[in-house]
């Protein structure tokens, strides 16, 4: 609603961008100006807009993978969170708690290794990528019901439970162990 604070009969208007006479209601609202309604039409401040945005956009693209690299985990949470919603997966873990989690997560609880995200701003694992895992599959995601692992063992373990997991780990040792620990 345009409440016109000079001209309160004015119907129509130029634009100053695209010179089109245009009824009064395809302008803005501006104060600043005597009539109270902006220069520009509404298609041309969106054009321009657009325009600008486009311009703008390696310098907001430069900013949010700075963003990025500077919040790794909150960033890295945020992408599980969606990504497990995406699969259809009931989560009950806030953004902060995941980020929490990754943070203090420094090593792989299964294989001992030390835990570190691919540093270059984007999101594709890599061997030590910290990744979470829910300990009961059954059950929700919760902050209770999720632990850190290696990507590497996180993505080898799958579905498991940790006693299926020991169990198939086992079953490799046995049919290997000739091979690799001599008879
Ligand atoms: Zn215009
Ligand atoms: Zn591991």
């Amino acid at each position: 609603m345009i409440r016109l604070r000079r001209s309160a009969n004015l119907k129509i208007k130029i634009c100053k961008t695209c010179g089109k006479t245009l009824p009064i209601t395809e302008f803005t609202e501006d104060t600043r100006n005597k009539d109270g309604v902006g220069a520009n039409c509404k298609l041309c401040i969106k054009i321009a807009n657009a325009i600008r945005y486009k311009n703008d956009k390696p310098r907001l693209n430069a900013l949010s993978k700075q963003w990025r690299l500077n919040n790794i985990n909150r960033h890295k949470a945020s992408q599980s969170l969606k990504n497990h919603r995406l699969n259809g997966n009931i989560t009950e873990i806030t953004i902060d708690e995941l980020t929490k989690l990754y943070d203090d997560a420094k090593y792989c609880p299964i294989c001992g290794v030390k835990l570190k995200s691919n540093d270059n701003g984007k999101t594709h694992p890599i061997r030590t990528s910290p990744s979470i895992d829910r300990i009961d599959n059954e059950k929700t995601l919760t902050v209770n019901n999720v632990w850190i692992l290696c990507h590497k063992c996180n993505s080898t373990k799958l579905d498991r439970t940790m006693k299926e997991f020991y169990d198939y780990c086992k079953g490799v040792t046995e049919k290997f162990k000739s091979e690799f620990e001599g008879a």
